[in-house]
């Protein structure tokens, strides 16, 4: 290479060190929760005879079983913590009992409960039982129907923890993961302060799929009256939240309902009972089931303006100082 070549080469070299250049994609270190999943989701497996590697590469390389994908493969329908796939088979189980006599108790054997086990319906020839089939093991079990006029009335009117262990937990074949894990329905289905963000979800989204349609949901006659229980002011304050100018409807998602199929028919998102709106003018009216997320009227708008009341206070006794502190720690956080 000659002289004047060179200095152009070493010429090119200064000039572009003495550009920009981009960084490198930083690669971020795994979170230790990430390590906890990842040591205990890959478990390590040997090469069987029909590998194709050769030893060297075999003694280089290691391979995993992926321990999630394989149960998941094995019992398909195992899902412990999705609240949609209990809600439908709730939903599944109310609508196949909805005209049999099936003398559901609070505490034992009801909707949720069955649903929370991995039951949903059997949906076979008709049956004069209910008859259900594990979503996994598809073991069936079967619920007496109650008859007034004889003797099973007595045995259903003791649906009890003796049916609970015998069928509803014992009927699950033996390596089923339904007959030994439930579904946690105190921390997910009923309400508490850690799960009413769903609710505020559900509303809002209603609020807002009802608001965007062409023909306006909206009550007849004295609608103030689905919401009795609550004052002006507590109302005001609830459809303020949810940014919404129609009480009635923000008064009826309250409830826990929402639209079914004809205007004036409304169905519980949590137990799937159904109401006229002329129904839930009624004072005294409550439709849902015993064991129903909403069954206590008041229980939802109470913990909500609860919240509300809280940020506001939060918010009015805050110095301007002291909300900027919290914004930068909450900044840091994310
Ligand atoms: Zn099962
Ligand atoms: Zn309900």
């Amino acid at each position: 290479m000659d002289k004047d070549a060179l200095e152009v080469r070493l010429g090119l070299i200064r000039d572009s060190l003495g550009k920009d250049t981009k960084l490198v994609p930083r690669k971020y270190k795994n979170t230790l929760g990430q390590q906890v999943i990842t040591k205990w989701r890959y478990r390590k497996k040997a090469y069987n005879g029909s590998s194709m590697l050769s030893d060297k590469c075999k003694s280089r390389v290691q391979l995993f079983d992926d321990l999630v994908q394989e149960s998941s493969d094995s019992f398909p329908e195992f899902r412990l913590h999705d609240t949609q796939a209990l809600l439908e088979r709730i939903r599944l189980i109310q609508n196949h009992t909805r005209l049999l006599l099936v003398e559901w108790d609070v505490r034992w054997v009801n909707p949720p409960s069955l649903a929370s086990k991995g039951w949903k319906p059997y949906q076979g020839r008709s049956h004069p039982h209910a008859v259900f089939k594990c979503c996994c093991c598809h073991a069936i079990m079967s619920l007496q129907s109650s008859k007034n006029d004889d003797i099973s009335s007595n045995y259903n009117k003791k649906l009890n923890e003796k049916i609970w262990l015998s069928n509803v937990v014992g009927n699950h074949l033996q390596q089923c993961p339904w007959g030994k894990k439930q579904f946690d329905l105190d921390k997910e289905y009923y309400l508490n302060p850690q799960n009413l963000i769903t609710d505020i979800e559900r509303i809002h989204t209603d609020v807002e799929k009802f608001s965007s349609e062409s023909k306006e949901f909206h009550l007849k006659r004295n609608s103030s009256r689905i919401f009795h229980y609550l004052t002006e002011i507590e109302m005001k304050k609830l459809a303020h939240f949810f940014n919404c100018k129609d009480y009635s409807l923000v008064g009826l998602l309250l409830l826990g309902y929402t639209k079914f199929e004809k205007d004036d028919l409304v169905q519980c998102t949590a137990c799937f009972h159904r109401a006229s709106l002329r129904m839930l003018e009624h004072i005294d009216f409550n439709g849902h089931a015993l064991w129903c997320r909403y069954y206590s009227k008041k229980l939802l708008s109470k913990m909500l303006l609860e919240l509300i009341d809280k940020k506001d206070n939060a918010i009015t006794t805050m110095g301007v100082g002291e909300r900027l502190n919290k914004l930068e720690t909450v900044l840091q956080i994310l």
